[in-house]
């Protein structure tokens, strides 16, 4: 970014948490069959010698109420089928404090995705404080698959897990940023961009590294072409989004001065696919949503000209609730949970003309935005 002679190019330090996978295996007793499986991030571990046990296999919280107590001393696996990220991955954030309630001594959970060619999606869980704190990891299809046809005929698989993962103290990182100064009001902000840190599986290519680049390339474009707005277009990398989101709480507590003068914020963390348009939030001002559906006009030829509904994103979601209109880049996601969160998620699945489509539409909006004579309807 200092040598594309952008302004402003800062780390802003974030102290985050540091969660290790360490060795971890996962097989059937007594065969020694080995299973696909990631640890899920921030789980515990299990002891040395592993956890063994006999497993019980539902297919929703429903099933796992109904058997309540029976669980005891099990391993749960959640079997249940992808509908859509925000319903499914319920099971890889809660599944295993759900189960633990019931006296699980360990809880798998069905990769949040709808394919699978033997690939683990890991992610991030959460304990709730008032129940035991059970290990819990990632197994793919097939495996949840084979586990419930096993159950189904009466015949439960006896399983081993082992897994060393652990926190280790909290460890310095920083939200990276950069900006193209505004002309004329230069202390108002559009604020693009979204996460730099992944899981430690993969490369983190769709997520979020490509969009990354995307906001990167959006102002280095802006600068090479001399087209510079009256408002500061500003990218923000964030940190840690994957587990503890401390990154955009770190931005809005060190920015709490400017978040009235954040006129507009997009963050992309959807994968870099071919462009829709944006994503914007259900409440936002009536007059912004306005201006945003005819700036998205300018986009038509490349059909990324869609104001869809319910928008928003992690990153930006502390200064959204500061009362900043913010929106997500949308992007085609039909293939992006196939390589969500996997060893799959390398550079080599990102289309070249895809980060290009994702750069203009960037660069369109967070340029006209920017350089909108009057308001934009947001404050
Ligand atoms: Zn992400
Ligand atoms: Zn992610």
């Amino acid at each position: 970014m200092k040598k594309d002679d952008l302004d402003n190019v800062r780390a802003e330090k974030v102290m985050v948490p540091h969660w290790v996978r360490g060795e971890e295996s996962l097989e059937i007793v007594p065969s020694g069959q080995k299973l696909a499986m990631l640890g899920l991030g921030n789980s515990i571990a299990t002891p040395a010698a592993g956890i063994t046990a006999d497993t019980v296999v539902v297919r929703s919280f429903d099933e796992l109420e109904a058997l309540g107590d029976r669980v005891r001393g099990k391993i749960v696996v959640y079997n249940a089928p992808f509908t859509n990220y925000g319903a499914t991955v319920q099971y890889r954030l809660n599944g295993a404090s759900r189960a633990a309630r019931y006296g699980a001594v360990a809880a798998l959970v069905r990769s949040i995705t709808p394919v699978s060619l033997q690939t683990p999606h890991t992610g991030a869980m959460n304990y709730d404080p008032q129940q035991p704190k059970i290990p819990v990891a990632a197994i793919t299809i097939e495996a949840a698959e084979l586990l419930q046809r096993n159950y189904d005929r009466g015949d439960p698989t006896r399983l081993r897990l082992k897994m060393e993962a652990k926190f280790l103290p909290d460890a310095e990182s920083a939200n990276v940023i950069a900006e193209l100064k505004g002309t004329e009001r230069p202390d108002e902000i559009v604020l693009i961009g979204g996460h730099f840190d992944s899981w430690d599986v993969g490369q983190g290519a769709h997520d979020d590294g490509g969009s990354c680049i995307a906001a990167w390339e959006a102002i280095r474009l802006l600068k090479e072409l001399n087209l510079r707005p009256r408002r500061t277009i500003r990218v923000v990398l964030f940190t840690n989004e994957e587990n503890g989101l401390r990154g955009g709480t770190a931005y809005r507590d060190a920015h709490r001065a400017e978040i009235a003068k954040h006129i507009f914020a997009i963050e992309s963390d959807s994968g870099i696919y071919r462009p829709e348009g944006l994503g914007l939030a259900d409440n936002s001002p009536l007059l912004a949503r306005a201006n945003l559906r005819e700036i998205a006009k300018l986009l038509s030829g490349i059909a990324a000209d869609r104001i869809a509904a319910d928008g928003g994103g992690a990153d930006i979601g502390p200064i959204m609730r500061e009362g900043v209109v913010g929106a997500n880049l949308e992007v085609d996601g039909s293939r992006y949970f196939d390589i969500h969160h996997t060893h799959a998620d390398t550079l080599d699945k990102v289309a070249p003309r895809d980060l290009s489509l994702c750069v203009a539409t960037l660069a369109v909006f967070a340029y006209t935005v920017a350089d909108i004579p009057g308001s934009l309807g947001s404050n």
